[in-house]
């Protein structure tokens, strides 16, 4: 099942206590790099009462809101900036391993709310420097009053299933041209039922049915969030398009391919699958 959220130690603000005089969660973005405190054990990233302690000069930082009732800060800094000692950057996907998974999941927030900001410093409509709203995540424009939120990409996935099978697909641009689900952007007009239905066509040329909500996750790679389903079969042959796609087929739970980690809702949705379908191998 999806796991337990982060908004139980997390309340998300972007107007910060007046009296900051306590020290804070630092989630530091060097492009999209985070810097990692192993120092800081378990949580693994800066806690300080700011960023001089850590010779650190951010471009930008946004109050993000409190864990565990402790401030939490965004920030961002040039791509010259060196790790301070016992400290290091990496990207969010290398630095599953060393966070805890609410900080992990937080640290996705953060990097999105850090390219948000840096990337609508001005209007989009009309090039003035935007300002950001006091109490919600939003830029104005002063001058034609444009606003931009952060922006999201949904995108669906499902799990489709026959006979107890399930379906896989080898993606051209996936890395190491992997085995996964069939997957894609929802677009603009469509229900997410309507985009797993096209995505299904357009990617394997199947028809399905009985498509089910299954969960959700954020996926800040860059700025997607994933809502996962599951379906059932209905009609067609699998017919691949050769280009992004470049094979597919039927997976019985004993055989299923390299599948990507539990941290995925793609892996979450294969050990649904494979709890399912254990007892009943054709
Ligand atoms: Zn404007």
């Amino acid at each position: 099942m999806p796991r337990e959220s982060i908004y139980k130690r997390y309340k998300p603000s972007n107007s910060p206590h007046p009296i900051k005089n306590s020290p804070a969660y630092w989630f530091i973005f060097k492009l999209n790099e985070l810097l990692i405190d192993t120092n800081n054990k378990p949580l693994n990233i800066p806690f300080t009462n700011n960023l001089d302690e850590l010779n650190i000069s951010p471009i930008r930082t946004q109050y993000i809101g409190t864990l565990d009732r402790h401030y939490c800060y965004s920030a961002e800094v040039i791509p010259k900036t060196r790790a301070p000692e016992g400290m290091v950057f990496k990207t969010l996907r290398q630095s599953y391993d060393d966070l805890d998974e609410d900080i992990y999941l937080l640290a996705g927030r953060a990097l999105q709310i850090v390219n948000w900001d840096s990337n609508h410093q001005f209007c989009g409509k009309c090039g003035t420097p935007t300002e950001t709203e006091e109490d919600e995540m939003a830029k104005v424009c002063p001058e034609c009053g444009f606003s931009s939120h952060t922006r999201l990409s949904p995108a669906v996935i499902t799990a489709i299933i026959k006979d107890g099978k399930l379906l896989m697909a080898k993606h051209n641009h996936a890395p190491g041209k992997r085995y996964g689900l069939i997957a894609g952007f929802v677009e603009a007009g469509e229900t997410l039922e309507e985009a797993v239905l096209r995505e299904t066509v357009e990617e394997v040329g199947l028809h399905v049915k009985n498509i089910k909500y299954f969960g959700s996750q954020p996926w800040p790679y860059p700025n997607s969030l994933m809502i996962a389903f599951t379906a059932e079969y209905d009609s067609g042959e699998i017919m691949v398009d050769g280009k992004e796609i470049s094979h597919a087929r039927w997976f019985s739970p004993h055989e299923l391919p390299n599948i990507p980690s539990s941290i995925s809702i793609a892996g979450e949705l294969i050990e649904w699958y494979k709890n399912k379908y254990k007892t009943n191998i054709p």
